[in-house]
């Protein structure tokens, strides 16, 4: 890993920015799950992780409570990442369908996951100061990922974050709706895409199934030349 992703990692991981989060990550990681009761959480803010040279970044909002809080990696040790690594590994840009841990030999080609808040939230809503301050984490990753061209955003709340803090860096104001499959070229001629998240319920209700997230991904590895 390149120096300053170690460093910016350093920072994340250690960062206390946000109280209200920091004490509901404790809580979260003492209460536990029941499934998982006699696991040692990760209990501390989710940095992302994948290919530092990536074309493509997929992001979420947040690290789930039993997920990316429990494990320490974004999207792995829930049913949404289940979902997803069978989609990324269908297409060829994960090397397995599971995403279950730290090191469990995960590699992703060309590509690098996070979420734009670092620590999960209380109902998974986050306030507008925790996001405005963890949106400087999420901004450093855009500029250390130096080829990245596409940013496929999971869920509305996610992308309409991404715009928001595409909007207050480059001073642009043009209304991006989310729809499923949409495209948009931000003003630093990155793409945005616009997809469902792959939550439980969205994949219970076929809100979201294997194909539409297939051929989504498929497009996303097509304009970043993957
Ligand atoms: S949400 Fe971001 S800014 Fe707030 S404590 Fe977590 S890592 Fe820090």
């Amino acid at each position: 890993m390149n120096i300053k992703f170690k460093k910016l990692n350093k920072t994340i991981v250690n960062c206390k920015k946000c109280p209200r989060l920091t004490n509901f990550i404790k809580k979260v990681s003492l209460e536990k799950r029941k499934q998982n009761i006699n696991e040692k959480y990760w209990g501390k803010p989710v940095t992302g992780f994948g290919d530092l040279n990536a074309k493509l970044m997929i992001i979420g909002l947040a690290p789930a409570a039993h997920g990316g809080t429990r494990t320490g990696r974004a999207f792995t040790g829930d049913k949404s990442g289940d979902f997803l690594f069978k989609s990324l590994y269908a297409i060829k840009i994960s090397n397995q369908d599971f995403s279950k841990k730290r090191n469990d030999n995960l590699k992703l080609k060309s590509t690098y996951i996070t979420n734009i808040l670092k620590c999960v939230p209380p109902g998974d809503k986050p306030m507008n100061d925790e996001l405005n301050k963890c949106s400087n984490y999420f901004i450093k990753e855009l500029d250390y990922l130096n080829n990245l061209t596409v940013i496929v955003a999971l869920g509305k709340v996610a992308f309409d974050n991404c715009v928001k803090i595409y909007k207050k860096k480059f001073n642009f104001n043009k209304k991006l709706i989310f729809k499923h499959g949409k495209k948009y070229l931000l003003p630093d001629n990155k793409t945005l895409i616009a997809s469902y998240h792959p939550s439980p319920r969205n994949v219970n209700t076929k809100v979201v199934t294997s194909n539409m997230i297939n051929k989504l991904f498929i497009k996303a590895k097509k304009i970043a030349k993957i």
